[in-house]
C-alpha cells in the first residue's frame, strides 16, 4: 500500500498517560517496516479552502490560536500543544492525499492509506472532541466532491465509537453516505438507528450500534446484509473507510472482539465491494489504542491489499447482532 506518513503528526504531543499518543504512529511504522512493498508519501497541509468545506471559520480561527498560544486541555480528554496545528492539518491533508490517490487509479497493491493522527472523526464543524481537531474523512469526502469526476462519495467507519463529527457535517447533504459499525454506549453515544440523516440527506446516514462482545461474524455480516445493499443504492465513486482498530479483542478501551485477521476479512469485503460499484477505495486512519493490535491489524489491512487471503470465521452472527441488522434494514428499506 501506499501510506500516508509525515513527522509533524508525531509533535502533536498529549503527555504520557494518554492514549492517543505518537507512539502509535511509530508502533505503526515499526511494524510496516518489515514487510515488502510499504511506500510512504507525505501529501500537503490541509488547506484554508478544504477545511472551510465541513468547519466553521471561526472555529479553525479557535483551534488555530489556542495551539499558537501554546495549546493546553481543550476540554475532559482532549489536549493539544503548539504544533497540534499542524499536525492536525496535516493528517486533513493525508486524508485528501488518499482521496484524490485512489480516484487518480491507485488501488490493489497502491492503496493509500493515510496514516496521520490526531484522529478526525468526533470532529464536528464547530468543536473539537474526542482527541479530534479536524474531521480528516469529512474534510477528505467534501474536497473530492469538488472535483468534475466524483457525484457521490460515501464513508465506513469501522472504529468502536460512533463518529459523530462526519455524521454531523453531512447529514443533511445527499451526495455523502456516512455508515458506522460502533459499540453501544461508548463515547459520544451517539449513532442510533433513527438517525438516517435528514431533508436532502434522508436515508444516507446508516448506523449499526452493537453490544459489546461483538466480533468478525457480525461485522462481516454488518458489510455483506446492510452495508453493501446501502451503498449499491448510493452508488458512490469514492469509499473513505474510517478505520480505527479499537474494536480489537486486545484493545484496552473497548469490549468488542474483532481479530487481527478480520480486520482483513473486511478489508477484503469493502476492497470487493468497490470493485463491484466500480468505486475507489482509501483507508483513513482513526483510533486504536493497542500498540501491537494496531500495528499488527494495520500490516493485515497492507498484506490484504497485497493480495493475502484473510481467514474467514466459521458460523454465524450471534442472534443480537442479527436482529440488530433486521432493525436497520427495517428503517433504511433494505
Ligand atoms: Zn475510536
Amino acid at each position: 500500500m501506499r501510506f500516508g506518513y509525515r513527522d509533524a503528526c508525531l509533535r502533536h504531543e498529549t503527555g504520557t498517560r494518554h492514549p492517543e499518543s505518537s507512539d502509535r504512529l511509530r508502533a505503526i511504522r515499526r511494524r510496516l517496516s518489515r514487510l515488502h512493498e510499504v511506500e510512504y508519501e507525505a501529501g500537503e497541509l490541509a488547506t484554508r479552502e478544504a477545511m472551510e468545506r465541513v468547519h466553521n471559520s471561526a472555529y479553525l480561527d479557535e483551534v488555530e490560536s489556542f495551539c499558537a498560544d501554546g495549546g493546553g486541555t481543550w476540554d475532559a480528554d482532549g489536549v493539544g500543544v503548539e504544533a497540534t496545528w499542524e499536525a492536525a492539518r496535516a493528517s486533513a491533508g493525508l486524508s485528501v492525499w488518499a482521496a484524490n490517490a485512489a480516484l487518480d487509479g491507485a488501488q490493489g497493491g497502491d492503496t493509500p492509506f493515510a496514516s496521520g493522527r490526531p484522529p478526525g472523526h468526533h470532529a464536528e464543524p464547530d468543536e473539537a472532541m474526542g482527541f479530534c481537531f479536524l474531521g480528516n474523512a469529512g474534510v477528505a469526502a467534501a474536497d473530492a466532491l469538488a472535483r468534475d469526476d466524483v457525484d457521490r462519495v460515501a464513508v465506513f467507519d469501522w472504529d468502536v465509537h460512533h463518529g459523530n463529527g462526519t455524521q454531523k457535517m453531512f447529514y443533511e447533504r445527499g451526495d455523502v453516505h456516512y455508515s458506522s459499525i460502533h459499540e453501544r454506549g461508548l463515547f459520544p453515544g451517539t449513532g442510533h438507528v433513527d438517525e438516517p440523516g435528514r431533508g436532502a440527506g434522508q436515508g444516507t446516514t446508516l448506523n449499526i450500534p452493537y453490544q459489546g462482545g461483538c466480533g468478525d461474524r457480525e461485522y462481516l455480516a454488518a458489510i455483506d446484509d446492510v452495508l453493501r445493499p446501502g451503498l449499491e443504492r448510493h452508488d458512490p465513486d469514492l469509499l473513505i473507510v474510517s478505520a480505527g482498530f479499537d474494536a480489537h479483542e486486545h484493545d484496552p478501551i473497548s469490549r468488542m472482539r474483532v481479530s487481527t485477521e478480520g480486520y482483513g476479512a473486511m478489508a477484503r469485503r469493502l476492497d470487493d465491494l468497490c470493485d463491484d460499484l466500480d468505486a475507489a477505495i482509501a483507508f483513513v486512519l482513526e483510533g486504536g489504542y493497542g500498540l501491537d493490535a494496531l500495528a499488527d491489524s494495520v500490516a493485515m489491512v497492507h498484506e490484504t491489499m497485497h493480495g493475502r487471503d484473510p481467514l474467514e470465521p466459521d458460523g454465524e452472527a450471534n442472534d443480537r447482532a442479527r436482529e440488530r441488522l433486521d432493525e436497520v434494514r427495517a428503517e433504511h428499506g433494505l
